[in-house]
């Protein structure tokens, strides 16, 4: 089943319409329906035809020169303040969050029934089969599916997320064989230089540092991300400032995420990086950050996402 051919079919009504998402390109005609605190700070439709003209010509050259200055610090400030919801976030609808939070629910069950350690590896095949063979989890209705695929199809940068797409098949496979499992953690790193760097920076920390999060398939990085969607009431952008959407996330690929021993959800925000543990490992070299405090990708600062791939 392709995404080409559900939209062919014409069985969905995607968010597409409702939310200037069309890969081939917005029409200025496209009313954006969007949904915000403040109703007045909307701004007229053209300002998201084109979201890297708004963050100070990241990867493409402005039309307009003159305002770059006050572009990217407006940009910086929204990866800064990345909880917080701007004019021109992408918003589902109603009826879209309905089906995001059915399809959240569902992938819950399945992890559930999988196991969290081999559901970071999962591929999409082997999850329908799950769904099909446990009624536990239950079959995906056709508009879940739907949500899915499109999710996947999509260009992140329509909403905000400026990252590379690192997996470009829904059903892409990890084999288990180039990967191992972490002792005490229930994730997985691949063999080889990401197991190798992990290990010697635990040592070189007398084991003060745990993975926290290592390989991550489409499965898992949808579950993480939709999961994330629904806490942010449907709004893509802002799950995206602080999440890869499916199918961009270096998780995929070797990248990794490590905490302090004992420290908790503070493994996951600004204070990992006043931790001795991570000045430590700055001192020893180790740290080489994906998500600095002024990347490009409209992602937030994430010390404690460790980058392997180039
Ligand atoms: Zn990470």
């Amino acid at each position: 089943m392709s995404y080409g051919a559900l939209s062919a079919a014409g069985g969905y009504v995607g968010w597409r319409m409702a939310h200037t998402w069309q890969p081939e390109g917005p029409k200025l005609g496209d009313e954006p329906t969007i949904k915000v605190a403040d109703a007045s700070r909307i701004e007229p439709a053209h300002q998201m035809l084109d979201p890297l003209a708004d963050e100070g010509g990241f990867g493409r050259q402005r039309t307009e020169p003159g305002t770059q200055a006050s572009d990217q610090a407006a940009y910086l400030q929204k990866i800064r303040d990345f909880d917080e919801v701007y004019p021109e976030d992408v918003i589902l609808g109603v009826d879209q969050l309905a089906i995001l939070k059915s399809t959240a629910r569902r992938l819950t069950k399945a992890q559930r029934v999988i196991g969290h350690g081999h559901f970071n590896l999962l591929n999409f095949d082997n999850l329908l089969k799950y769904c099909r063979r446990y009624s536990s989890i239950g079959r995906f209705s056709q508009q879940e599916l739907d949500l899915l695929e499109e999710l996947f199809a999509a260009d992140a940068t329509d909403y905000g997320f400026y990252g590379e797409k690192v997996q470009t098949e829904l059903t892409t496979e990890i084999a288990e064989k180039d990967t191992a499992k972490i002792a005490d953690t229930g994730h997985f790193l691949f063999r080889g230089e990401a197991q190798t760097k992990y290990e010697k920076m635990r040592q070189d920390l007398d084991g003060g540092i745990f993975l926290t999060s290592g390989i991550r398939n489409v499965v898992k990085q949808m579950q993480l991300f939709l999961d994330k969607a629904v806490t942010t009431d449907g709004n893509l952008s802002q799950a995206s400032r602080s999440l890869a959407p499916p199918g961009y996330s270096f998780h995929a690929v070797g990248d990794f995420d490590i905490g302090k021993v004992g420290a908790g959800l503070d493994n996951f925000n600004e204070v990992f990086a006043e931790t001795d543990e991570y000045k430590k490992l700055v001192d020893l070299g180790y740290i080489e950050l994906r998500y600095t405090p002024t990347n490009p990708f409209g992602v937030r600062h994430e010390p404690w996402h460790i980058k392997m791939k180039a």
